[in-house]
């Protein structure tokens, strides 16, 4: 079984959304499990502090490491293998060839930082891989684990219908993807495509490459370079 384990000051946020819908339903089926853990249980004295001033000064709170490696350590099974990320606006841009490479791995341990961000020793100490998901600034990993959750879990074998098998779809050719019609056949005066009813398997699929090449040299030219 596929099984992902939260570091998270909020473990109530989870499953949350990934509780309903396809996520919800495989995890209700056990194609994957979720543990959220909080941090907070390993912190210290009577408060049970997590934080701390940053060395040099500055505004906010960082996590500190011994308190987060303990919480990680106490997550982890002997032979554990696998990846450790850290939610971070820092990290490598998740793409979906890494979701791919995930969702075919062991599972996932995601630790979700809050306040300024977590200690740098404990991400070299417990080998953190750094991952973001895209260029602004969350308040916590929470929202952004959940994202990489929902990523990697619909690609999990048995989530997904086998006609949803998501090979067509954005990203996965480096191409975004074509646009969609359905019923009804003119809409607001819109009609569809002609070529999408022409029954001409080809030429349809033809169509699509040239829209998807189109939509990415105008919206995600970088795609393409
Ligand atoms: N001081 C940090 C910085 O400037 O890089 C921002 C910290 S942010 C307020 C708190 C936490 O939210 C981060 O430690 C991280 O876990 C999470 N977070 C915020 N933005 C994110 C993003 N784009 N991708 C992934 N995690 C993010």
């Amino acid at each position: 079984m596929w099984s992902a384990t939260i570091l998270t000051l909020y473990p109530e946020m989870f499953p949350g959304p990934l509780g309903t819908s396809l996520s919800g339903d495989a995890l209700a089926r056990g194609i994957w499990s979720l543990e959220a853990r909080n941090i907070r249980d390993h912190g210290l004295g009577r408060h049970r502090a997590v934080d701390d001033t940053p060395a040099g000064g500055g505004p906010g709170m960082v996590i500190r490491a011994d308190v987060l490696a303990s919480a990680l350590d106490a997550a982890l099974a002997p032979d554990d293998a696998r990846p450790r990320l850290l939610m971070s606006p820092r990290g490598r841009p998740l793409t979906q060839a890494r979701v791919r490479q995930l969702s075919a791995g062991p599972g996932v341990i995601i630790v979700c930082g809050r306040f300024e961000g977590v200690d740098e020793r404990v991400i070299e100490g417990r080998g953190l891989e750094e991952v973001s998901i895209g260029d602004y600034v969350l308040s916590g990993g929470e929202i952004a684990s959940l994202v990489t959750l929902d990523a990697c879990v619909r690609l999990l074998p048995g989530v997904m219908g086998k006609e949803a098998s998501g090979s067509e779809e954005s990203f996965e050719n480096g191409l975004l993807e074509y646009p969609h019609y359905t019923r009804p056949r003119d809409w607001e005066g819109r009609g569809i495509p002609d070529i999408l009813l022409s029954g001409d398997h080809a030429k349809i699929a033809l169509w699509r490459k040239e829209q998807s090449q189109r939509l990415t040299r105008e919206r995600r030219p970088d795609l393409l370079a």
